[in-house]
């Protein structure tokens, strides 16, 4: 059954992050832009979005036009414009730098895609149909993209997604805050309006088998994303008040609550995720929240702006701390155990260095593991990490399957971020479609 729309509104937890535009700042960002050649703004966006041209069509009044033109080479826009560290992408390459006033880029983004929202417009058309079926698995941002390219290119498509909502982590990973639900819901409902069929709620490799989808479909997208975040492997794990952090941010963000979090929360990690589940953990009332990242400050993950965030929000920070043991008292979490690391970044423990720190909740945020056993199921080789391994057209080892988004990001390279897997997404399904015309020919 396809539930892309939300029956009740999920919690915000608290006023958003975004501020909107005032009608005379939209006017004067949008007739500052000086539409320059080459534009180095459209050579920073991963998506390739022709912002000159978005801008000046808002600058003109044509809001239709704005929102065509950012969604055209992003099918998550909306999102993006909310979720992209857009000082290290387009305002960061913006012409005005040189005086530190960038167009505000991603602002005028949201401005347009919320008109868009707002009109109820359906932006974009399916292609004449080609007769081919291909399947995506995973509706996050990488499977919307494909999926939605794909139908413009005329082929059927159907979505299979575990969840019972599309988005992946645009709905269910990234705070309210930042992103609400419903955006991410939009755009899937933009794809589904193309003729896509999207089949939630079930698992490709449990409620279908992969041989039954490959035997159905003349291509498959895997776009899965990532897994669960990995235990720690230290003592206490299992004790009631230790979290998964992207269960806890679903938990928190789906209305299906995250319980009683006392009134200290440690939070193990250094990136976007450990960011998100601090910055919801003090929206959730709780006074005192922690995150303990083994090396230094400079190694951290979590984009600058979120560090700069989440202080705001309250939340404290100890760099060059190992978690090593979890306290439990009555099955309870009742404090956390940390150990110094070498101040060199190695993050090796300093002996005799130990204390306990108070803690009644632990979120762990220290990476995701990956899909292999899907990934076995289709035949689809990966490297050491379990990043499937594909070519720059999104190929894998089999002709006919494709991989885009998280699951191809291999740690250390290319940042895992939204618009990174919209890309990957739409030069699978570019891939797809000369796969499948050169294979009709
Ligand atoms: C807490 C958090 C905060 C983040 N903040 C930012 C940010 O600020 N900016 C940014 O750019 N990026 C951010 N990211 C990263 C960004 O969310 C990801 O890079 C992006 O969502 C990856 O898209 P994807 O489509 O590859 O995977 P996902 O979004 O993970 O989607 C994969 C989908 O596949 C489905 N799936 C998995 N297995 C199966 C199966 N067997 N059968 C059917 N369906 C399946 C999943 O349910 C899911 O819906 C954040 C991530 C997290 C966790
Ligand atoms: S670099 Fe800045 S001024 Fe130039 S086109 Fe892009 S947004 Fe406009």
């Amino acid at each position: 059954m396809e539930t892309l729309r939300l029956t009740e509104p999920w919690p915000a937890l608290g006023p958003p992050i975004a501020k909107h535009l005032s009608q005379l700042d939209v006017r004067v960002e949008a007739n500052r832009c000086l539409n320059c050649y080459d534009a180095p703004c459209i050579r920073a966006c991963p998506t390739g979005i022709d912002v000159p041209r978005f801008i000046g069509r808002i600058a003109t009044g044509d809001l239709l036009g704005s929102a065509r033109t950012i969604m055209d080479a992003n099918p998550v826009g909306a999102s993006c414009a909310r979720v992209c560290p857009t000082e290290q992408l387009c305002e960061g390459a913006c012409v005005y730098n040189a005086d530190q006033s960038p167009i505000r880029i991603g602002d005028l983004q949201r401005y347009a895609t919320d008109w868009a929202i707002d009109s109820g417009a359906t932006l974009f058309r399916a292609g004449p149909s080609t007769g081919k079926r291909v399947a995506v698995i995973g509706a996050g941002p990488a499977g919307l993209a494909a999926a939605r390219d794909l139908a413009r290119l005329g082929h059927a498509v159907t979505v299979f997604e575990r969840d019972p909502h599309a988005g992946g982590l645009d709905t269910y990973g990234i705070v309210p805050f930042r992103l609400p639900a419903e955006i991410a819901l939009w755009e899937a409902e933009q794809v589904r309006a193309l003729g896509v069929t999207f089949r939630t709620g079930v698992s490709v490799g449990e409620t279908i088998a992969a041989q039954e989808i490959l035997a159905a479909h003349d291509a498959v997208v895997l776009a899965v994303g990532m897994g669960a975040v990995p235990r720690l492997g230290i003592a206490g794990e299992d004790a009631v008040g230790v979290w998964d952090a992207l269960a806890f941010i679903r938990a928190a963000k789906s209305g299906a609550g995250v319980g009683a979090l006392g009134g200290a929360v440690a939070v193990i990690g250094g990136g976007n995720t450990a960011i998100d589940a601090a910055t919801a953990s003090r929206r959730l009332g709780v006074p005192s929240v922690t995150m303990y990242y083994r090396r230094g400050p400079e190694r951290m993950t979590a984009y600058q702006f979120e560090i700069e965030f989440a202080q705001l929000e309250g939340v404290e920070f100890r760099t060059c701390t190992l978690p090593s043991r979890i306290v439990v008292e009555n099955g309870r979490v009742a404090g956390l155990e940390v150990v110094a690391t070498d101040p060199g970044g190695s993050a090796r423990s300093v002996p005799g260095t130990e204390r306990v720190v108070p803690a009644d909740t632990v979120i762990v945020a220290i990476g995701q593991s990956r899909h292999v056993a899907l990934l076995d199921a289709f035949g689809v080789l990966y490297g050491p990490t379990g990043i499937a391994i594909v070519d720059d057209a999104m190929r894998t080892n089999r002709a006919n399957v494709f991989a885009a988004g998280d699951c191809t990001f291999t740690p250390g390279g290319i940042d895992a971020m939204v618009v990174e897997a919209a890309q990957r997404g739409k030069v699978a399904a570019r891939s797809i479609d000369d796969f499948l015309r050169g294979a009709a020919a």
